[in-house]
């Protein structure tokens, strides 16, 4: 039985999903024309002519659109922005237009459709999220619903390098929004991602002695022999209840079997699901090098936690809440899930911008040649982004 107060949600629900359905084909031609152009991260060209698309729709909806040339590489970025008023941004609408692949990989494998399935470069990771954003603003236009809302669009050209150039950008402006939707793949079965753990990494660096091992042992520091005692203290990193790990992945040291050798070397992966584990962290790596097990060997150590985790506060699971129930309300199953990988969802999470990550296509295989996105989740996807949208306007 259908309850009273969601008989109206039903209406408009079935009103705009009606019209989805008719733009079907349109989401199609689009993702055929996307994803057919190569943006790999050092294509600039190429992404470039990704945000003159994006450039051309959105400016024929009235957004204030620009496309912005980030740091000395002069990233090409595109901004739109739709703000009735001064107030902060409802909505800031994240997404990323370089992928992983070669400029070449178009021609050996452009677009197609197979089993429901689209394939290609960036299919799902992420031309279809992208596609989600468009194809919902144009929704929400069409539906007299994007005046009641103030938005704003970041797409970047760097995400898959780590995003340097525009993350400064991309913190900013989601310091001016009030909830960020990042939209990288939705995982199959409609599940979205909450939490990402962040991180970076360590080396470690040691200075030793170099002697004859046989004939002067004494006269020498064995740089590997320390190393091996840090590695055990690194270790014991991952022995706690939040989640943080630290692995040591890379060593070097030695060079000739009868010489003590003089230098050693660590390579540690950490990452963190608390920012305040930055902190102990880069303590415990300033302290290990204060204190060498050996006497006379000296350590330092590089690197550090550069990527900030994606948390899920309370303000991410009240918004996670409106999505859900939204989702449930189309018939989707809605559920969410933590992961170790980044995303531009960790910068806006860190600038305090509730985040909810996943909104786009569902799909899978990123970065991998067998790719894809499921076709069937187009138009919910488009529907489910564009109820979110009209629930924010009509409740502030
Ligand atoms: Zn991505």
């Amino acid at each position: 039985m259908v309850s009273q107060a969601e008989t109206p949600f039903k209406k408009i629900e079935s009103i705009m999903k009606h019209y989805i359905k008719t733009r079907h084909e349109k989401f199609i031609t689009d993702f055929e024309t996307i994803v057919n152009i190569d943006s790999s991260s050092d294509n600039k060209d190429g992404i470039e002519r990704v945000a003159r698309f994006f450039e051309n729709r959105f400016k024929n909806i009235g957004l204030d659109t620009k496309i912005l040339f980030l740091g000395e590489e002069k990233v090409p970025c595109l901004y739109a922005e739709h703000r009735p008023s001064k107030k902060p941004f409802d909505i800031m609408f994240l997404g990323h237009m370089d992928t992983v692949f070669p400029t070449g990989e178009v021609e050996k494998r452009p677009f197609s459709i197979k089993d429901n399935k689209a394939f290609g470069p960036g299919v799902c990771d992420m031309k279809g999220g992208l596609l989600v954003v468009l194809h919902v603003l144009e929704t929400l236009k069409h539906e007299g619903i994007l005046d009641s809302l103030s938005v704003c669009v970041a797409f970047n050209g760097d995400e898959e390098t780590g995003s340097n150039a525009s993350k400064e950008w991309i913190m900013s402006t989601a310091e001016k929004s009030r909830r960020t939707f990042v939209f990288e793949p939705c995982r199959p079965g409609y599940r979205f991602v909450l939490q990402r753990k962040g991180g970076g990494w360590f080396q470690v660096i040691v200075k030793g002695q170099e002697a004859h091992a046989g004939a002067d042992p004494e006269k020498g520091i064995n740089a590997v022999v320390e190393l091996a005692h840090q590695i055990v203290k690194i270790n014991q990193l991952n022995q706690n209840k939040v989640e943080t790990t630290a692995q040591t992945t890379v060593i070097k040291g030695g060079d000739k079997v009868n010489i003590i050798p003089n230098r050693a070397e660590a390579w540690v992966d950490v990452r963190i699901l608390k920012l305040e584990e930055k902190e102990r962290i880069e303590t415990f790596f300033k302290t290990l090098a204060k204190h060498p097990y050996l006497k006379g060997s000296e350590i330092t150590i590089q690197g550090g936690i550069n990527r900030p985790p994606m948390e899920s506060g309370d303000a991410t699971r009240k918004l996670w809440e409106l999505v859900q129930s939204t989702g449930k309300k189309i018939g989707l199953p809605m559920e969410w899930i933590s992961t170790g990988g980044c995303s531009d969802g960790n910068y806006t999470s860190a600038a305090g911008t509730p985040t909810i990550d996943g909104m786009g296509i569902v799909g899978a295989n990123s970065h991998r040649t067998d790719e894809y996105a499921e076709l069937g989740s187009i138009d919910n996807m488009v529907l489910l982004v564009a109820q979110v949208c009209r629930a924010i306007g009509e409740k502030g």
